[in-house]
């Protein structure tokens, strides 16, 4: 995806209100690399193993992060929002800005449905768009 010639060549407005829903809600995915494990491990002060297997469980694609019963991440807290924001993986760190979400502008039209940040708020340039929606091949 070139973002130069992407029909968002001109940026997308994205501003997180910290709403939550992203990290609520139906049930989903958030992979876990290696190395994000690791980090995890250190920021909690926890085994790598605790990670992988107390706060994650493996899916066809590797560790994804557990949800609790009413479907919240497992590192989401009422009120705090992610409590492990400053390592949180990649695939947090890149939304809304997914292959997916950025097709066209119907897809994005979507994502600022279930997403009240997309939409909104601060430019993102086309390039920086194209470089978080290449970290993440959800
Ligand atoms: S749904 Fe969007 S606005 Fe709400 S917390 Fe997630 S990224 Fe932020
Ligand atoms: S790790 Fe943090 S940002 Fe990612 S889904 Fe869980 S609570 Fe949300």
């Amino acid at each position: 995806m070139d973002p130069k010639s992407a029909w968002f060549a001109g940026g997308l407005q994205f501003s997180c209100t910290q709403c939550g829903d992203c990290c609520t809600g139906d049930p989903g995915y958030v992979w876990m690399n290696d190395q994000e494990i690791a980090e995890i491990a250190r920021f909690l002060n926890v085994p790598e193993r605790e990670v992988r297997e107390y706060y994650g469980k493996k899916g066809v694609k590797g560790i994804t992060l557990r949800e609790k019963s009413n479907g919240e991440c497992v590192f989401f807290e009422k009120g705090k929002g992610c409590i492990i924001y400053e390592v949180r993986p990649t695939q947090c760190r890149t939304w809304p800005f997914w292959e997916g979400n950025i097709r066209n502008p119907s897809a994005w039209a979507k994502t600022c449905e279930i997403c009240p940040g997309s939409g909104t708020g601060a430019l993102i340039s086309a390039e920086e768009i194209v470089t978080r929606a290449r970290l993440t091949k959800v």
